[in-house]
């Protein structure tokens, strides 16, 4: 395919792993085969817990949108090509940062 097919793989597989947690999440959110407890303790952990599985599901869902947008910029041929100052970002940037879009020194700048 192309010189990106490895890094492809890589963003594929971890988007399988985020739709199957985020389809469990929400599975799980849903789950009305266990009522709310009576018990206020009970009632206080039941809370929490889905208060973190919201918070994991709009981890999941930011990091699903970078994925997604990353593998357009595969298929489109422009997936190394920095997206603000049109540079070649290195390789070795790109396996250590699989989501980025920016060369070395735009992210710095875009920091600061
Ligand atoms: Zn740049």
């Amino acid at each position: 395919m192309n010189k990106f097919n490895d890094i492809r793989k890589l963003l594929l597989a971890k988007r399988q792993e985020l739709l199957q947690r985020v389809s469990n999440i929400q599975r799980d959110l849903r789950n009305e085969d266990n009522p709310v407890e009576k018990d206020f303790e009970e009632q206080a952990v039941q809370m929490e817990n889905e208060e973190v599985l919201n918070a994991l599901d709009a981890e999941g869902r930011a990091t699903l949108l970078k994925i997604e947008h990353a593998l357009q910029r595969i298929e489109a041929g422009n997936y190394d090509i920095c997206s603000m100052c049109d540079t070649t970002i290195p390789i070795e940037r790109l396996r250590a940062l699989p989501y980025t879009e920016l060369c070395v020194d735009c992210a710095a700048e875009a920091e600061e």
